[in-house]
């Protein structure tokens, strides 16, 4: 029981751990992909007006010789000066405005910035900034601005040999890009949410087989190391106990020597067992498959438990009808293995004057060998476990019988790996009867 509250509790951490890994792993995925697509979202806003400041910079640059007077609007020069009129760029950005400074700082075109004029006077001249573009902040009112020296050769007189700051008002774009920030962080917020769930659902499921073998692994030590224990306690008892009698012979303690040869016998053929089912657990078990009829691997394990069987005055009945039609690709002793430990089993769980009966069925495309007893039978509940490693129906039973609960769970595992299936029902009005299938090759 605490070794299973000590399993449950290292798998709980185990999988604790993982959806820890798990969580931070969405987590620094979503960031970065928040992060990425803010920055291009923010960057291609930006570009969009730094392009459009860069076509008035352009425009400014170039301006048309002067023309006949025009109504200049608010992002023109000052009005007042009548050299100063030209017209306005029609590509100009509706929220761009344009200071004229002179070179001691002066603004030049006040008038022309209309009711801008009481939020812009608050900009000075700073001849640092030149060809930097730059974000400025006034009144709370946010601006993309680059600054110009204009050549005195530039054909309008209001630019020549002055410094033109052009700015344009990126409130608007502040706001989109706030408003994407935004929605970013809820929907990304809601998708790691989102992630996680999917997570700890996901740990679980691909938990679920690892624990269980993992479980099964470490139950199989327990009941490996617990069935060990045993015979070796046997064997020490009997080996102190003859230490005590020194004087004794052979003879004299032929007893517990042969008590302690079986439990060595017991030993050998358990850690066998358990050497077969931990080299298939690896899947290091190499498989001799061939293409074989039955009779290749029924002959040798029927014959020699004829003999037992009979010897033990019990009967043994053969009824095999498709030894030579049915073609399976099967590994010979692999087989043979498993009709050892069925007969083996009907004839120890069989009494005197019991019948044993081995014969064969085709079920479509499955070939099936059922081995019947007329023994003891086996209850409901145990025809689903009997197949577990080391379930024994009767222990004590079992311990003289010479089973560890080892040899259907072999048969199982050898029948799987031929992807065939084993099971077992009850042989009426006594009895069980196991079946084991194997796919039938055409
Ligand atoms: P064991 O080596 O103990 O026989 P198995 O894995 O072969 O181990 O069998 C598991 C248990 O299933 C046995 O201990 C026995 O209780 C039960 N069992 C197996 N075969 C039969 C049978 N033919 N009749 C009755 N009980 C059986």
């Amino acid at each position: 029981m605490k070794v299973k509250t000590r399993q449950n509790r290292i798998t709980r951490r185990q999988q604790f751990q993982l959806f820890l890994s798990i969580m931070a792993t969405f987590a620094i995925l979503f960031l970065t992909l928040g992060i990425i697509i803010f920055n291009l979202f923010q960057s291609s806003t930006y570009r969009s007006i730094d392009s459009d400041i860069k076509s008035q910079v352009a425009s400014v640059k170039k301006q048309p010789t002067l023309q006949k007077k025009t109504q200049d609007g608010p992002h023109g020069p000052d009005t007042s000066n009548e050299k100063n009129n030209r017209q306005p760029d029609p590509q100009a950005p509706f929220q761009a405005s344009i200071l004229v400074f002179s070179s001691s700082g002066k603004l030049l075109n006040k008038t022309s910035l209309g009711n801008r004029y009481s939020v812009l006077k608050h900009i000075k001249l700073n001849k640092k900034n030149i060809n930097k573009k730059q974000t400025l902040t006034i009144k709370k009112m946010s601006f993309r601005a680059l600054l110009i020296k204009v050549s005195k050769t530039n054909n309008n007189p209001m630019y020549a040999g002055n410094y033109v700051l052009i700015m344009q008002n990126i409130d608007t774009q502040i706001q989109a890009v706030n408003n994407f920030q935004k929605i970013l962080i809820i929907t990304f917020f809601i998708f790691w949410i989102i992630a996680l769930i999917l997570s700890y659902v996901l740990t679980r499921i691909s938990m679920f087989p690892i624990i269980k073998s993992w479980k099964q692994q470490s139950e199989f030590v327990n009941d490996a190391a617990h069935e060990l224990r045993t015979p070796l306690t046997i064997i020490q008892g009997k080996l102190e106990y003859m230490l005590t009698k020194p004087h004794k012979t052979i003879i004299d303690e032929a007893e517990s020597i042969s008590v302690s040869l079986d439990e060595v016998n017991r030993l050998n053929s358990l850690t066998n067992n358990l050497l077969i089912l931990a080299r298939s657990d690896q899947a290091t078990t190499k498989m001799d498959y061939k293409i074989t009829t039955p009779e290749f691997f029924l002959k040798d394990p029927i014959m020699p438990f004829k003999e037992i069987i009979n010897s033990q005055n019990k009967v043994f009945q053969v009824n095999i009808h498709h030894k030579n039609d049915v073609k399976l690709n099967v590994d010979r002793d692999k087989i043979k293995q498993v009709l050892i430990i069925l007969l083996d089993n009907a004839t120890k769980y069989t009494p005197e004057n019991g019948t044993i009966r081995i014969y064969d069925y085709i079920d479509g495309s499955k070939y099936q060998i059922i081995v019947s007893d007329t023994g003891i039978g086996i209850s409901d509940t145990d025809k689903k476990k009997i197949f577990g490693r080391f379930y024994r129906v009767d222990k004590s039973r079992n311990h003289n019988s010479g089973g560890h609960g080892l040899g259907l769970a072999i048969a199982q595992q050898i029948i799987n790996n031929h992807h065939g299936k084993i099971f077992v029902r009850s042989n009426l009005p006594t009895g069980s009867e196991f079946i084991f299938e194997l796919p039938i090759k055409h």
